[in-house]
């Protein structure tokens, strides 16, 4: 009988859904299982899931995939996991069982405790030890947060009774019975310092939180532990972690400094490679781990823009100007231009480089003759101007040309949007053949660890380009367009 062929087990725990991916030896989807799962809204701005819900639809995710592949346990050669970053778990040590519901990157309740941070003078401490800005965002002060709501928690996790984890270090608990975490989540928890490459002490002590809570951090690509065996039937490898943002950009390949990824979904996730050393930025863009493959770390250099693929969800769903997303791409090509009109869609302020909360949502350059193929032209066009914002500092901060990007996300399927960014940012833009590339880079990370790649050579070779945006429009033509953007920034910025 021929050997079966073997598979990597992606597992993508997303904000919205757990997703299973199977990938086999080209990096091709074997087989694929969504399952959502109920979003949790206590107060305005506050965000929490139920870390047994997670937990629990990822795991028939995984088994739905491996049940529609029909494939035995025994194929999986190891398992790969990405996750939505940030996001707080804290569960009790000997039974597992959750203390409080997780905190979601997205929750707002620790912005006091951030503002405190910043009146007190620390942020520029915090950002040079962790690359990142006292934001509520990141995970450290949703436990500060925690701590001080419930003191009787703060007790047992200094007895050593609680764990803490982001959702990688649950999942990898609840699969294999251990405590570790990797450092692309790490990275993003306010805990860690990414030069040191390891929890710091003093930042514990700025947060008030206990050390014996953390989880041990292991190497992205390498061994974390065995699945128990009620679970698969079969014991299997969890060999590869990652955060998504972070295995987004191994999934593309990018595997040199320079090289870069924009996701164009709900808002925009930009990341550039920035090599071994954790570059700082002098544009307030935030320095974080891409990754380590147990040969050291990979460093990147991180920026969102807010609103994005946001901003055509808006136009159809509170101004009805669509019918659809994919209308706008119609709409936009029946005019040869915005007739002069700028949309600055800073519906929650503006992020990297401009970090300016007060600005809000701005249209200029109306007239009689504006029509709403040029409104949602602008609307587009606008999408391409923020990432290219972002991608100019990047370049600035890193002193590298990016030679093309690589794009990805529900809004990277407009080409009318696609080449528009290319024409503005004067680089190609290129869509790949395997557009899951977050689960992809978590199933690269569990494959070079377990052997079933060679190296990042063999990686490279799946790596298939399905569609190339070059530059069409003149340097005039581009310096004109930009001018008018940053004036229209300008302006939205005046306004109070
Ligand atoms: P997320 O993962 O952030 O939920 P997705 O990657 O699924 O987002 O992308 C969804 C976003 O992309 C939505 O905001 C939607 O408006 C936008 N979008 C989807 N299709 C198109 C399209 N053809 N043109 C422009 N925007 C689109």
């Amino acid at each position: 009988m021929p050997p079966k062929e073997q598979y990597i087990l992606a597992l993508d725990q997303g904000t919205t859904s757990s997703r299973a991916i199977l990938f086999n030896h080209e990096g091709i989807i074997i087989a694929v299982r969504q399952i959502p799962f109920n979003q949790i809204f206590p107060k305005p701005g506050w965000v929490e899931h139920d870390p047994m819900e997670i937990w629990s639809t990822q795991l028939e995710a995984a088994r739905g995939a491996i049940a529609s592949a029909q494939i035995e346990g025994d194929q999986i050669l190891a398992i790969g996991i990405t996750n939505q970053r940030e996001t707080t778990i804290l569960w009790e040590k000997d039974t597992g069982r959750p203390v409080y519901n997780a905190i979601v990157w997205q929750c707002r309740r620790s912005s006091g405790i951030c503002e405190e941070l910043k009146k007190g003078g620390a942020e520029p401490f915090i950002r040079q030890r962790t690359g990142l800005v006292a934001d509520a965002y990141f995970s450290g002060t949703k436990l500060t947060w925690l701590f001080r709501e419930r003191p009787e928690l703060r007790v047992r996790a200094e007895r050593g009774e609680l764990m803490f984890g982001t959702v990688d270090s649950w999942l990898i608990y609840n699969l294999t019975g251990r405590h570790a975490t990797d450092p692309t989540n790490a990275s993003r928890t306010l805990m860690f310092n990414i030069r040191e490459r390891c929890w710091d002490d003093d930042l514990l002590k700025l947060l008030d939180i206990p050390k014996a809570i953390l989880p041990e951090v292991l190497p992205s690509s390498g061994y974390f532990g065995t699945t128990k065996k009620e679970l698969f039937g079969v014991e299997i490898p969890v060999t590869g972690v990652a955060g998504d943002q972070q295995a987004a950009l191994f999934g593309h390949a990018c595997f040199e400094p320079g090289e870069a990824k924009n996701t164009y979904g709900t808002g925009c996730f930009t990341l550039m490679n920035a090599g071994p050393f954790p570059l700082e930025s002098g544009h307030n863009l935030i320095t974080t781990v891409a990754w380590d493959l147990g040969r050291g770390y990979t460093y990147a250099l991180e920026g969102s823009v807010f609103v994005a693929g946001a901003v055509i969800q808006w136009l159809r769903d509170q101004m009805g100007l669509l019918t659809e997303s994919a209308e706008s791409e119609t709409l936009a090509r029946s005019v040869p231009d915005t007739g002069g009109v700028y949309m600055v869609p800073a519906f929650v302020g503006l992020g990297a480089p401009y970090w300016d909360s007060e600005v809000r949502g701005t249209i200029v350059g109306l007239t009689r003759g504006t029509t709403r193929a040029h409104f949602v032209r602008a609307a587009l066009e606008a999408i391409a101007y923020e990432s290219r914002d972002l991608l100019d500092a990047m370049e600035k901060d890193s002193g590298k040309r990016l030679c093309s990007i690589k794009a990805d996300g529900g809004a990277a399927a407009n080409s009318f949007l696609m080449q528009f960014q290319a024409d503005i940012l004067n680089r190609n833009v290129v869509l790949p053949e395997v557009t899951e590339t977050t689960a992809l880079g978590a199933a690269y990370m569990a494959g070079l660890a377990s052997g079933y790649w060679s190296g990042l050579d063999d990686v490279k070779k799946n790596w298939r380009m399905r569609r190339e945006f070059r530059p069409e429009m003149n340097g005039e033509a581009r310096a004109g367009l930009v001018a008018g953007w940053n004036k229209a920034v300008a302006t939205a910025r005046s306004y109070r």
